[in-house]
């Protein structure tokens, strides 16, 4: 039923220093489900990484681009992959899917003359359905971000295989997950940073998560300096002796499959 059914984390880099130097890749997570080819966060390298992946990962048969939020390490590949997916404009298909902040304004991420190449530009807003034909996701709530940004989860057959994507910790998080069977989460940080500005995760935070929610399998992935420093699969193991959950580090073209 599940068709080959799988995600690959095509990078598992977060926050600047570790994309700066490409300590991990930056390439974004390509998602096979329901038939549908789907790129989520497209950061510096996707590309690349896709033509490079075993077996290569074929650009221009992407569905659909879901960008979660403008910031580079997210959307940097998502103009040379519209191209690809819509064959340079020559053949008008897939859907792109972005946050309005994406599309229009002073930091939109799109380039105009690109616009029209896609089938369809979907506007995500919080707490929304959207379809790919038969394959439906929502996002979540507003993440507490510098940027406007939403996680997305996916609707696999009645799972919930969510994205946890870049925010500070706030209660909200745990009602917007809660029943997520697979929830991937980007832990930049290995504790807060002291200024109390940066808005991302840390072990703290995930702990807390992942005892509310209690989900099947949990991946951390989107890893800053500090977590590459503490061994993000140590802390992962760390993670599951103490919670009782399966915590997994992503590593770079790591593959989940999907199956039963
Ligand atoms: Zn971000």
């Amino acid at each position: 039923m599940n068709d080959g059914d799988f995600i690959k984390f095509l990078g598992t880099a977060g926050a600047r220093f570790v994309v700066a130097k490409q300590l991990r890749s930056s390439a974004g997570v390509y998602i096979r489900m329901k038939g549908k080819n789907i790129i989520l966060d497209p950061g510096p390298g996707t590309l690349v990484r896709c033509a490079k992946s075993k077996p290569a990962i074929d650009v221009t048969k992407l569905d659909a681009i879901i960008l979660t939020h403008a910031h580079l390490d997210h959307s940097n590949d998502v103009n040379i992959l519209i191209d690809a997916m819509t064959g340079g404009g020559l053949k008008r298909g897939g859907i792109l899917f972005a946050p309005e902040e994406c599309i229009h304004g002073d930091n939109a991420v799109v380039l105009p003359y690109l616009r029209d190449f896609a089938q369809d530009i979907v506007v995500l807003r919080h707490n929304q359905k959207y379809n790919i034909d038969r394959l439906s996701f929502s996002t979540s709530g507003k993440h507490q971000h510098q940027v406007e940004t939403y996680g997305v989860i996916f609707d696999h057959y009645g799972r919930r295989i969510s994205f946890m994507v870049d925010t500070k910790y706030f209660p909200d998080l745990i009602k917007d997950y809660e029943d997520s069977d697979i929830l991937i989460m980007n832990v930049v940080r290995l504790t807060p940073h002291e200024s109390g500005k940066v808005m991302h995760l840390c072990i703290d935070d995930v702990k807390e998560i992942l005892s509310r929610i209690n989900p099947r399998k949990a991946i951390l992935t989107h890893f800053g300096m500090t977590m590459l420093k503490a061994k993000p699969w140590v802390l992962a193991n760390e993670l599951s002796d103490e919670l009782g959950t399966e915590v997994i580090a992503a590593s770079d073209g790591m593959t989940i499959e999907l199956g039963d």
